[in-house]
Parts: structure tokens; sequence; C-alpha cells
């Protein structure tokens, strides 16, 4: 018998009617002749009514405690699940992610998953079981409970289905798919049925809200092929896998927004070796995650440097910078602005030319203006107003001829 593996996220399980409809479909796996390993999410919402609890009570909780915390999210819906499997004659059991032993390494409420041990999952499965695993938790060698950073049900699930062999990994969501663009900012965005992991990560870290990109991360590197697709319908999704057939001319597969970045200038950086590192060792320091990065040709042994962060770091950023630029020799540090970073991504890239010039055509001609240009070998970014993101991102998808 083969394994399949069945995420379900916050919205999916938000309140017992769903958690029932979702028991349903469990059943309905396992009544096709499968073993099924069930990971959930905490119900929408709950995970943020925790933080908030911690943060009225304290202003830096300390991240152990967070994550002992965070975790009874995951906890209340394994129990619920498994009761709801009950309820309609299903043998379940539900395990933690200590149980299921997801050992994991490195700092609390950020940690990274070493090794699946597995528990007794598998023989949880032989003995004719569903296993409603909590996603997003794991166990330290400590034995501390740690988690995988928000999101992070969908690397437990990942993760799990890499570990057990699965034949399928499912990530049921709230959403049919993985889109061209964002359905609510480009009404003709298709659905695509398959990806590869390459595109799928650099959406993922585009701002396309679909899966947790360490989620995306962990399945290219390990290979672990899985589908996207809706709780609230039985159309098939899209799979992401190692290699997708496409038509020789897509260019670019997609179009994605985020609307998080913040910038933040630099001028008068002294043209001299360490100078720029010595902002993003700050950087590094203070756990802020950068994102583009320009630095222009110096002039009179001044240069100026620009680079963008997520808004939720943008304050912890610019504290620490207004502390090393105390030092006025250090260079001058500017206002910071929000912009919205639009991206094509498409393997295609890589082997042709005149992506860029289309859509800098593009953006010219409906009269938006770029702030900022950055590319990787299969994805052109660029920093817009952040009353221009919709357009540019409609823009970007007609210009490509991605709509329906
Ligand atoms: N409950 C966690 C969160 O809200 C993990 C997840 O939903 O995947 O981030
Ligand atoms: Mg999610």
């Amino acid at each position: 018998m083969s394994i399949v593996v069945q995420k379900f996220g916050g919205t999916s399980v938000a309140d017992v009617d769903c958690i029932k409809r979702v028991a349903k479909r469990v059943k309905r796996t396992l009544t096709e002749g499968n073993q099924v390993v069930v990971v959930v999410s905490a119900r929408a919402g709950v995970t943020n009514q925790l933080i908030e609890r911690a943060s009225a009570i304290l202003k830096n909780p300390t991240e152990r405690e967070m994550d002992v915390l965070m975790t009874c999210g995951e906890q209340e819906t394994i129990a619920l699940m498994t009761l709801a499997l009950h309820a309609l004659k299903v043998p379940a059991v539900s395990r933690t992610g200590w149980q299921a032993e997801i050992i994991t390494e490195g700092i609390h409420t950020k940690s990274r998953i070493r090794e699946v041990r597995g528990g007794d999952i598998r023989k949880q499965l032989r003995a004719g079981n569903v296993v409603v695993v909590a996603g997003f938790q794991g166990v330290s060698d400590h034995g501390d409970v740690t988690t995988f950073g928000r999101g992070g049900s969908d690397l437990s699930a990942i993760a799990l289905a890499g570990a057990l062999r699965a034949k399928s990994c499912q990530i049921f969501t709230d959403v049919e798919g993985v889109y061209t663009a964002d359905p609510r900012i480009v009404p003709n965005a298709c659905k695509m049925p398959a990806i590869n992991y390459e595109e799928m990560l650099e959406l993922a870290s585009s701002g396309s809200k679909v899966m947790q990109t360490r989620a995306v991360e962990f399945a290219q590197k390990h290979n672990i092929p899985f589908e996207v697709r809706s709780t609230f319908s039985n159309k098939t999704g899209t799979t992401v896998k190692k290699k997708v057939k496409s038509l020789e001319d897509t260019l670019v597969s997609g179009v994605a927004i985020d609307k998080n970045q913040v910038r933040l200038s630099i001028t008068e950086l002294p043209d001299r070796p360490g100078a720029a590192a010595a902002i993003f060792k700050i950087m590094s320091e203070t756990d802020v995650v950068v994102d583009m990065i320009v630095q222009n040709v110096a002039r009179n042994g001044k240069a100026n440097l620009t680079f963008t962060v997520p808004t939720e770091d943008a304050f912890r950023a610019e504290k620490a910078l207004k502390a090393h630029f105390l030092d006025q020799s250090a260079g001058k540090l500017g206002k910071s602005t929000n912009i919205a970073k639009v991206s094509v991504v498409g393997v295609g890239m890589r082997s042709h030319s005149g992506v860029a010039s289309k859509f800098f055509e593009a953006l010219a001609n409906a009269g938006i203006n770029m702030l900022m240009i950055s590319t990787s070998e299969i994805k052109i970014s660029v920093a817009v107003n952040p009353d221009n993101g919709d357009d540019a991102t409609r823009v970007a998808h007609q210009a490509f001829d991605l709509g329906k």
C-alpha cells in the first residue's frame, strides 16, 4: 500500500465544520486504498492570537517559550481532526512533532529539520490508522519543542513525505493551485498545471504567498514532488516537481508581487573595501534578510547604496544602522520608503534574451517608473512605487501573454 501525505492549512481547518469536511476527504483517500498521513496547521488566526497574548505580557518574550506557546495551535487541531475521523468511524491517532521524531537544529522559532525519524508512524499506518501529525513543530536534541518559522506546516508535510517515501504529497489550501499571477490582482491569471521547483521557489520568495519558501527549498533539495490544491473543490491543482515539459517559447511562467518591502538608502558611502561589508554585517547580525541591492559607481570617492528589507524587519534594520552612521564618515542614512517588488520568473530566461527589454518597455509604455532592478538567472525584479504595484503586475502579465 502506498502512503499519501495530505496537509491542510489554517483556513482549511478554521472551525469545526471545516475540520469535519477535511475528515471526509481524508476518509475518501483512505477508502481509495491508501495509507494516509494528515499534517495540519493551527486553525486560521490562532497562531497570531497566541503571539499577541505573549506580547501583551512581555515585549520581547524568549523564543523558547514562544515555541512552547505557538505549538499549542497545531496541537489543538490534531486532536480535533482525529476526533472528527473517529466520528466517521475512521481509525486514527494524533502525533505531535516530538512523537513523530522530527529532529531539529538551529535557533528557536526558526529551527531547521535535521532528520525525520517518524516515531511509530509506519507502524500505526500498517495497523490501519490514519496518523494526524502536528505541523510546524519538531524537537531539538535537548528535548525542547521547536518551530520552523511562520507557515512551517508546509515544511512538516514535505519532510514527512520525503522520509516516508510517500507516493504523493498534497498541500491543501484556499486557492486552487499556483497561478501565473495573483488572481485578485490579475483577473485573467491562469492556474499552472505544473511548475518546477526552481520557478516555484522564485515565485514563493518573490511574494506569491501560496507556500512557505523554506518548504519549497527543502522539496527541491531532496527532490520531493508535491501538489498544491484546494480544500474547497475537487479540481486538480498544480504539481511542483523537478522537470516540467514546457513549450520552448515560454520565457516567463509567472509574475509575483511583494508589497512588504522597504527601501533603505545610504549616500556618501566611502569608496573603499569594507564599507558595504560593514553595513551588511550589521544586517546579518540583526537577523535582517536583505533582498535587492544596488550600488552605483562612485564619484569623488563616494557611492550610493540602496537595498530592500522586509517591512517587518525595517524598524530593526534602521535602528541598527542609525547607530552605525553616528560616525558621519561612514556615510549618511536616508529616509526609508515603502516599495512594491514585481518579479517575472521563468526558466526560459536562461537561454533566451529579450525578457528584460520586453518587461521594461511594457512598464515604460504604462508610464510606470522603476526605482530599482535586480536579476537572477531565472528572475527579473523591479521595485516600483507601491501605488503602481498592481498595475505593474498586470502590465507584465499582459506583456508576456500569460492570460487566459
Ligand atoms: N500555524 C503556523 C503559522 O501560522 C504554521 C502554519 O500555519 O503553517 O505560521
Ligand atoms: Mg500556509
